[in-house]
C-alpha cells in the first residue's frame, strides 16, 4: 500500500472511533471502576490501548499513536507536548550520568542547547561529528557510548546523512540510534527498514501542517518501546486530546499536501538556480546539497523547505531582501501551509565538528501552498531591493 493511502485509512479502528470517521475529541483525567477486577485489567493492559488514567490518554491519543506508529513503520508511538519535548524524552529515557552521546553537527539549535546545558549538567557528555561522517563515526564510539542522534538532512545547511551505514556501526557497540525524522515526515523514508531504533517528529511541523499545534512524536521499534514508553509517563509527558485531535485532522492531508509542498519549491528553487546572486542550492533533491546520493537512496520525496546560500551580502542588504515581502513572512517553525522566509547569520558558531563560511549569507526557505510563480515574483521582488542595497554601499 501507498503511504498516501495508508494516510488516510490508519489509526480509524472502530475500537478508539465507534466509527466516526475522524477520531473525536475524547477528555478525560479519571477514569472510574466499578470492581476490582475491572481496575486490575485496566492496570494490566494501561500500556495496550485500555484507558487507565488520563495521562495516559485515551481514544484521541490512541488512535493518532496507532497511525504515526504505522506510518513511520515502528512498534509504538510516545507523544509530547512539542518536537523539542519527544528529543529531550528520547534522549533522556537512555542516556544516564557517566554515558556519552554522539550528536550530528547540523541538529536543530535547540538540540545542541539541550545537549550543551541540561545534559552536560547531568553528567552526559556530547561528542559532535560531521554529518557526512559515514563509516568514520566507528572512531568516535567510547565504550560509554549509549546513543547515537541523527537529524537527516540537517537543520539550516541540510546535509543528508547516511542513516543505514551509521545505523549498522551503531548497532555493532550496542549504541541506540536515534533519528530526528521531521523533514521526511512519516510518509517519505523508512527510518526503521535503515536500522533506527527510535524515529522522531516535531507533529508541529508538516503534521499538524496548520501552524497552530505543538507536538511531537517518538516511535520505537520492539526492542526500545518499553523503556521510552514508560519513561515518558515517568517525566510527566501527556498531550490534550484536543491537540491530538488537530493533528489526526491534519494526518489525513499529509500526502497531498506534501506533494503540492515539494513541487513549488522544486520550481521555486529551479528559478533560484537561474539567478546570478546565488551561490548554491541546500535542498536534497539537488546535487549541490552535501548527501544528496542518500537523499536519492533513502527517500520519496521532497517536501517544502530548503536553503540557499548568496555569492555575496551583508546585514543591510540581505535585510533589504528578506523585508517588505509580501507572501513570505518571517518567523520560525515551517510545515505549514504558509511560505516563510529566514535570513540565518552565525551559522559557523552553531557548527564544532565541521566548519561552515558565514561570509556568504544563508537564507532558508518554506515554500508554502500558494501558487509558485506569486512566490517566484516575491522573491525577484526581493532580488531587486537586495541589489538596490548592495549597490548603495
Ligand atoms: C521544529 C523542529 C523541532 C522542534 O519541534 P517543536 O515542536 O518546535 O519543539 C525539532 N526538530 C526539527 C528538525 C525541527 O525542525
Amino acid at each position: 500500500m501507498k503511504k498516501e493511502t495508508q494516510i488516510i485509512s490508519t489509526g480509524r479502528d472502530k475500537k478508539w472511533t465507534k466509527g466516526v470517521i475522524n477520531p473525536p475529541v475524547f477528555r478525560a483525567s479519571t477514569m472510574v471502576f466499578d470492581t476490582m477486577d475491572e481496575m486490575r485489567f485496566a492496570i494490566k493492559n494501561r500500556a495496550n490501548g485500555e484507558m487507565f488514567y488520563g495521562r495516559r490518554g485515551g481514544p484521541t491519543h490512541f488512535a493518532f499513536q496507532a497511525a504515526i506508529a504505522e506510518l513511520e513503520g515502528g512498534v509504538g508511538t510516545a507523544l509530547y507536548p512539542s518536537g523539542s519535548a519527544a528529543i529531550s524524552g528520547a534522549l533522556l529515557s537512555f542516556l544516564k550520568a557517566g554515558d556519552h552521546l554522539l550528536m550530528v553537527d547540523s541538529a536543530y539549535e535547540p538540540t545542541r542547547d539541550l545537549c550543551n546545558k541540561l545534559l552536560a549538567g547531568f553528567g552526559i557528555e556530547t561528542t559532535y561529528y560531521d554529518p557526512m561522517i559515514g563509516a568514520g563515526i566507528s572512531e568516535l564510539i567510547r565504550p560509554n557510548t549509549k546513543v547515537l542522534f541523527l537529524e537527516s538532512p540537517g537543520s539550516i545547511t541540510m546535509e543528508v546523512q547516511d542513516v543505514p551505514t551509521l545505523s549498522e556501526i551503531a548497532h555493532r557497540h550496542n549504541i541506540v540510534v536515534m533519528l530526528d525524522n521531521t523533514w521526511a515526515s512519516p510518509i517519505n523514508s523508512r527510518p526503521f527498514d535503515m536500522g533506527v531504533d527510535i524515529s522522531i517528529q516535531a507533529a508541529t511541523k508538516y503534521i499538524v501542517g496548520h501552524s497552530d499545534v505543538m507536538m511531537g512524536t517518538a516511535t520505537s521499534n520492539e526492542a526500545h518501546w518499553d523503556q521510552l514508553r514508560e519513561n515518558s509517563y515517568l517525566m510527566g509527558q501527556c498531550t490534550s486530546p484536543d491537540d491530538v485531535y488537530l493533528a489526526n485532522r491534519g494526518l489525513r492531508t499529509l500526502g497531498i499536501r506534501m506533494q503540492q509542498h515539494e513541487q513549488n519549491a522544486l520550481k521555486v528553487a529551479n528559478w533560484l538556480l537561474t539567478r546570478p546572486e546565488v551561490d548554491h542550492i541546500r535542498h536534497p533533491a539537488f546535487d549541490t546539497c552535501p548527501g544528496h546520493q542518500f537523499f536519492k537512496r533513502d527517500f520519496s520525496g521532497s517536501n517544502g523547505l530548503f536553503s540557499f546560500v548568496l555569492k555575496e551580502g551583508d546585514l543591510n542588504s540581505v535585510t533589504a531582501l528578506v523585508e517588505n515581502m509580501h507572501h513570505f513572512k518571517m518567523g520560525f517553525s515551517w510545515g505549514g501551509f504558509e511560505s516563510l522566509i529566514l535570513a540565518v547569520f552565525g551559522i559557523d558558531k552553531l557548527r564544532t565538528a565541521t566548519k561552515w563560511d558565514s561570509s556568504k549569507p544563508l537564507i532558508r526557505l518554506h515554500i508554502g501552498l500558494e501558487n509558485p510563480d506569486d512566490l517566484i515574483a516575491d522573491l525577484e521582488a526581493g532580488f531587486e531591493r537586495f541589489n538596490a542595497a548592495l549597490n548603495k554601499r
